[in-house]
C-alpha cells in the first residue's frame, strides 16, 4: 500500500511540494498533537514533524518521523531518501487539498479557465474536491525546475 503521511503545522511548505511529488498528505492548521497523532494512528499515516515533544509521545512511536532541517530543499531531501519519489506520481494531486486530479476534456473547462489559457492549453485536470483547474506546460517546467534544484 501506498505511504501516506500527516505534517505537522510547521511545515505547510513542505506538504505543498510534497504534495507537487504525488505523496499523499494531510495538513491542517488548528489541529493539536493530540488530535494529529490519534487521526494519522487511524488512517495509518506517517507523521512529519519538527516537534521534538511530539516526537516523544506515545501515539507517535515507529509512527513519526523527525524532520532535520530548518529549510525546505533539506526537508525534500530528507523525505526524498526515506521515500523515494515516484516520477509518475508528479504532478497528479491537488496542492491545495491533496485529493487526486482526473484528467478532464478541454472543453468541459472553457468556462473556468481565462481565455488565453483555454486558447493555448489542451491538457487539464481538476480537483474533484475543490474544482480548482490544472494545466500544464510552462507551469509544469517551472515546478520541475524549481524541484530539482531543491533535490540537487
Ligand atoms: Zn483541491
Amino acid at each position: 500500500m501506498e505511504t501516506r503521511f500527516f505534517a505537522d503545522a510547521m511545515l505547510g511548505k513542505l506538504a505543498r511540494w510534497m504534495r507537487t511529488l504525488g505523496y499523499d498528505v494531510l495538513y491542517e492548521t488548528g489541529i493539536d498533537d493530540t488530535e494529529l497523532l490519534l487521526k494519522a494512528a487511524e488512517e495509518g499515516r506517517i507523521v512529519l514533524t519538527r516537534d521534538t515533544l511530539l516526537m516523544k509521545r506515545r501515539l507517535a512511536k515507529g509512527r513519526a518521523v523527525f524532520i532535520e532541517s530548518g529549510d525546505l530543499s533539506g526537508q525534500l531531501r530528507q523525505v526524498a531518501e526515506m521515500f523515494p519519489i515516484e516520477k509518475d506520481k508528479l504532478l497528479t494531486r491537488c496542492l491545495r487539498c491533496n485529493a487526486l486530479l482526473s484528467r478532464v476534456a478541454k472543453e468541459a473547462v472553457k468556462e473556468k479557465v481565462p481565455s488565453y489559457v483555454f486558447s493555448t492549453q489542451n491538457e487539464f485536470s481538476i480537483c474533484p474536491a475543490c474544482n480548482r483547474v490544472y494545466w500544464g506546460a510552462t507551469h509544469r517546467e517551472r515546478m520541475l525546475e524549481e524541484l530539482k534544484r531543491m533535490l540537487g
